[in-house]
């Protein structure tokens, strides 16, 4: 049993210090994690600034990246050595219709990885349970694979689900980690594919990145523009916006679905949702079927983030450039020389 050393928001708003914590005795299920790469979501700044509720001391951290060094006495010890990514999900019951279905997601006992008293992957050591341990493809970079275990399979998940032949016109709403990542699984599906982006600097790169079509909605008339156009409509931003106003650049049948954590309500007439037959939903990450299969996707077509690495120690910058939105794509911290 080791001390852990890891860096902790004390308080709602603070800058994370190094901390340390003495872990219990390994469960049964569990896997030890020695760290090496751990990426920066948005969602660990809404735990750290108390945007979901008092949860501290909070270690930040779920795209977490490492080699397994301690199971417990029923994991799988063929784990031992290897190098596994977990992400928001540490852990469920396995046993309830959700999880029998593949949507682990959805378990009333879904376990979190870094929120409500368990400690996360800004830290040395890391636990999960060892069936939330997914392999990472041979091949593909530990730098590279962290984004995807939350960014990734957030976006996935919904495209997998919505995106299909006749159905395939995909606008990304907000061009940060998750929304990065959703132009490129889309592009990879087959879609059509156009971005929303407040930042007049992520337009080329938006294109090189996947999409077909840009909207700048900052400009006036922008959004009035790309009226009627898109079968999906992948929201990843965390701010409150005049989802109306989005959902018209709907057709018919058009799906407005969440991923961000918005922070308002949706506020569009129900003459208009049934007369177009909109649906307006939310995707909450991913089980572990699907996320076998994005990390199979992304293998196949090359699609990775793109990531800039920094020190563990220099977590409070990242965290000040992503509140800037001054990060291309996703900050991914690591215990090694920035790979
Ligand atoms: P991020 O890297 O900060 O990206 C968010 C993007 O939203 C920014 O890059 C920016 O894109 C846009 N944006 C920021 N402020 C805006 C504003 N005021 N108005 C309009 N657009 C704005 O964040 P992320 O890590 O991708 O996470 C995004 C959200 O998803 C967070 O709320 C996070 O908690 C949530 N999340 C949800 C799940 C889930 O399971 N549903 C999983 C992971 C994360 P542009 O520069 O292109 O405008
Ligand atoms: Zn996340």
């Amino acid at each position: 049993m080791m001390t852990v050393r890891a860096y902790a928001a004390q308080r709602a708003g603070t800058t994370l210090e190094a901390w340390a914590y003495d872990p219990p005795p390994l469960a049964p299920f569990e896997a030890e994690i020695a760290v090496t790469h751990c990426g920066l979501c948005h969602s660990d700044v809404h735990i750290i600034k108390g945007d979901w509720g008092e949860s501290f001391p909070a270690v930040p951290g779920h795209e977490v990246v490492g080699e397994v060094v301690a199971v417990g006495s029923a994991a799988d010890p063929a784990l031992l050595g290897q190098r596994v990514g977990v992400g928001w999900q540490a852990g469920a019951c396995l046993a309830c219709e959700f999880c029998l279905r593949g949507e682990e997601n959805m378990c009333v006992r879904a376990r979190p990885s870094c929120f409500e008293g368990h400690f996360g992957g800004f830290a040395q050591r890391f636990r999960a349970d060892s069936r939330f341990c997914h392999p990472i493809p041979a091949g593909m970079r530990s730098v590279e694979a962290a984004p995807l275990l939350c960014a990734g399979i957030t976006v996935y998940a919904p495209l997998k689900r919505y995106a299909r032949a006749g159905h395939w016109r995909v606008g990304v709403v907000g061009i940060g980690g998750l929304g990065h990542l959703a132009l490129k699984f889309a592009r990879a599906l087959g879609a059509e594919v156009t971005a929303f982006t407040t930042s007049a600097s992520k337009a080329d790169e938006a294109k090189a990145l996947g999409a077909h079509h840009v909207v700048m909605t900052g400009e006036a008339s922008a959004l009035r523009r790309a009226r009627a156009s898109l079968d999906l409509l992948l929201v990843t931003v965390n701010a409150a916006l005049d989802w109306f106003s989005y959902a018209k650049t709907l057709r018919p049948n058009g799906v407005l679905c969440f991923v961000g954590a918005a922070d308002n309500n949706v506020d569009i007439p129900v003459g208009v949702i049934l007369s177009k037959q909109w649906t307006v939903t939310g995707s909450s990450i991913g089980g572990r079927a699907d996320m076998r299969d994005m990390f199979a996707l992304a293998a196949l077509h090359g699609i990775t983030p793109q990531v800039e690495a920094l020190p563990m120690s220099q977590v409070n910058t990242a965290i000040q450039r992503l509140l800037a939105n001054d990060v291309r794509y996703r900050f991914v911290l690591t215990w090694d020389e920035p790979a």
